[in-house]
């Protein structure tokens, strides 16, 4: 027989299955002899007490033998001969348009401007070391986009948890640990994840879909309001009549093409502001509520949310045990993000921490009609490039001295690899957002205890959260309002926040992209 139960035991009880067969036996009344397997369904951590509990979602096989079915992929048919449809950016909701559309026996044609995942790391390489930033080929850009040396946290805010397993298992099936299936906040990492983007990419054009990597998008055929064809990079074109744009928050050329063209484009709120970095040993302490973290806990993530003059402020794709990364996409720019590694064992944590913009913001830059938010966004990272000291040194004040207004006059040891300019935030930022961030630390400072300390550094700017431009589509076709045959998708259409949301999206567009070709 098998039962459900829901059961909250200390970590220690948690990472020993004989000692969490005990602890069932005993709290449900069943005879430890009888119980053949425990299977996790779900797991999550309590940290709201001193004394710290696992809350686990049980199915427990009382004299019945537990069957593993492993996680399989759906079955995919041979496109080599079937219709074709084009997908720009081989990011998460590329990609996933891609495997979508050979699931339903399509033939995905993907053209991407980076590189594959491993050429790629050559490009990382010289940004962290020598600061030279390859437009085509950075951590935004590449085989599979922003998410491929991303933290790799798979929470979303997607009410549709059917949606959400289904991308969760097809991640699995591609190499994940099944673990993410399990943990309430799973996480991939970035020494896991391009694996996974490889393995896909190797099943689309193993089933006759084609990848195309530093093959760059620069304009689109439209004719009678009807896409008709994609220019490449080279001045050559490729005739179709259904694209799939999944170009990401960063690919501000498209925006700009498509403002050109008088392409319907709208400006989007997101947020920005600034990249902390404590030990992570701290954020334990203050999380945990102890002075060492014990073995069997994970080093502590965070989440805060505050009103401060009116505005959110809150912390933003939170690293334990990670690092820094230069996240620009163009010379002349400094951006920042931050990934872990699985373990997420290295010493510092870091949080992105951004305050909420309104679209009066971008008043400033207005000239620019609905790309007034990218210039908003893009004026603030060449502010930071100059002050930094035109390198992708990024510049950066110890949090306290950010709050007091004061320079730093020394840092400590950092994990952003190009390095560090001691700085005046007040330089980097408008008045409003840098007075609303040394405000709000100190209300973050009432929710964790410690939080504000000088052993914590500000790291500037944290930009690049969410596209600045949304490109409307009908919202039954998905096709966009005004351009027939063409599908914004994912997170740079404005659709998307995150790898998970922009994979759903992706394989939405594709769907909604075959329904219409449907006779
Ligand atoms: C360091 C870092 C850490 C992150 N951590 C997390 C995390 O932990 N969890 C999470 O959910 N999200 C995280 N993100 C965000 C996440 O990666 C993105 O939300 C997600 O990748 C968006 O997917 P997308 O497919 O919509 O766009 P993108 O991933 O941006 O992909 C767009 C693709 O389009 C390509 N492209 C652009 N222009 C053209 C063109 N003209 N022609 C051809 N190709 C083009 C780009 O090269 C890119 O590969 C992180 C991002 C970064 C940078």
């Amino acid at each position: 027989m098998q039962h459900e139960f829901t059961i909250q035991v200390s970590p220690e009880v948690a990472a020993y299955p004989d000692r969490l067969k005990d602890s069932v036996a005993h709290k449900n009344g069943i005879p430890k002899t009888e119980i053949r397997h425990i299977e996790i369904l779900k797991r999550s951590i309590d940290a709201r007490q001193k004394a710290i509990k696992v809350n686990l979602k049980l199915k427990v096989y009382v004299e019945e033998d537990f069957v593993n079915n492993p996680i399989k992929l759906p079955h995919y048919p041979d496109v080599s001969n079937a219709q074709e449809i084009v997908i720009i950016g081989a990011g998460p909701a590329g990609l996933f348009a891609a495997l979508r559309c050979v699931e339903l026996g399509y033939k995905p044609v993907v053209l991407e401007r980076g590189k594959d995942v491993q050429s790629r790391r050559r490009d990382l390489k010289a940004i962290n070391r020598d600061h030279i930033v390859d437009e085509d080929s950075n951590y935004c850009f590449g085989e599979g986009g922003a998410g491929t040396y991303s933290d790799g946290k798979l929470y979303t805010r997607s009410k549709k948890r059917g949606d959400v397993n289904r991308i969760l298992e097809l991640l699995v099936g591609f190499g994940a640990t099944d673990q993410i299936l399990v943990e309430a906040h799973p996480h991939i990492g970035t020494n896991k994840l391009p694996n996974i983007i490889a393995a896909i990419r190797e099943k689309i054009i193993e089933l006759g879909g084609e990848i195309h990597f530093e093959t760059r998008v620069i304009d689109f055929e439209i004719k009678n309001s009807q896409i008709n064809g994609v220019t490449l990079f080279d001045k050559s074109t490729i005739a179709t009549q259904k694209v799939i744009l999944a170009t990401g928050h960063s690919a501000r050329d498209i925006f700009e093409l498509l403002y050109r063209k008088k392409i319907e484009i709208e400006a989007k709120p997101f947020a920005l502001g600034v990249r902390v970095e404590h030990p992570q040993q701290l954020i334990d302490q203050i999380q945990y509520k102890c002075n060492v973290r014990g073995p069997y806990l994970p080093p502590s993530p965070y989440s805060i949310v505050k009103q401060v003059a009116g505005r959110g402020m809150y912390s933003f794709c939170m690293c334990p045990g990670g690092v820094i990364a230069p996240c620009a996409t163009s010379p002349g720019e400094v951006v920042t993000n931050g990934w872990s590694p699985s373990k997420r064992d290295q010493p510092t944590a870091n949080s992105g921490i951004v305050i909420e913009l309104r679209k009066e913001d971008f008043e400033p830059f207005a000239k620019y009609g609905p790309l007034a938010g990218m210039y908003f966004q893009k004026n603030i990272e060449q502010q930071a490039w100059r002050v930094g000291g035109e390198t992708q040194r990024v510049p950066a004040q110890r949090l306290v001295d950010m709050t007091n207004g004061k320079m730093s006059v020394n840092m400590p040891v950092t994990s952003y690899k190009p390095g560090l300019t001691s700085a005046d935030m007040s330089t980097v930022f408008p008045g409003f957002i840098h007075q609303v961030l040394q405000k709000g630390f100190g209300a973050f400072d009432k929710s964790m205890k410690g939080y504000l300390t000088n052993e914590a550094v500000v790291h500037a700017p944290e930009s690049r959260t969410s596209s600045p431009v949304r490109i409307p589509r009908d919202w039954k076709t998905l096709e966009h309002i005004q351009i027939k045959g063409l599908y914004p998708c994912g997170e740079g259409a404005g659709y998307a926040g995150g790898i998970i949301s922009a994979a759903i999206d992706g394989e939405k567009c594709a769907q909604a992209c075959i329904e219409a070709l449907k006779p």
